[in-house]
């Protein structure tokens, strides 16, 4: 069974306690009347899809029902970190580096 840590409440708990969000640090638009077609479809739908260690949006909606974002490995479906939402991006290339130690 594949457990996810909740930064909000502090424990470790089975990942069906738990919502995937799509990717993280996705701005919304600060003017989205101000968007064409083409630059709307691309916040709504455009993610970046990447292989290996991958920032995303995660609800803890079985818990405490708080949003979070986690660094995870596509790969190997391991988690590498999971932060409060609002806390900066980790440095995704210095983790996949101590990973590969
Ligand atoms: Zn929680």
């Amino acid at each position: 069974m594949l457990l996810i840590f909740c930064p909000c409440c502090g424990v470790e708990r089975p990942e069906t306690e738990f919502r995937y969000g799509g990717e993280a640090h996705i701005a919304r638009p600060a003017d989205p009347s101000a968007l064409n077609d083409e630059e709307w479809a691309q916040f709504l739908y455009m993610r970046s899809n990447t292989r290996g260690l991958y920032a995303e949006r995660w609800r803890h909606t079985h818990g405490c029902g708080r949003f979070f974002n986690a660094v995870r490995d596509t790969v190997s479906d391991k988690f590498v970190c999971t932060y409060k939402a609002g806390e900066p991006k980790p440095d995704l290339e210095a983790l996949a580096r101590e990973a590969a130690k």
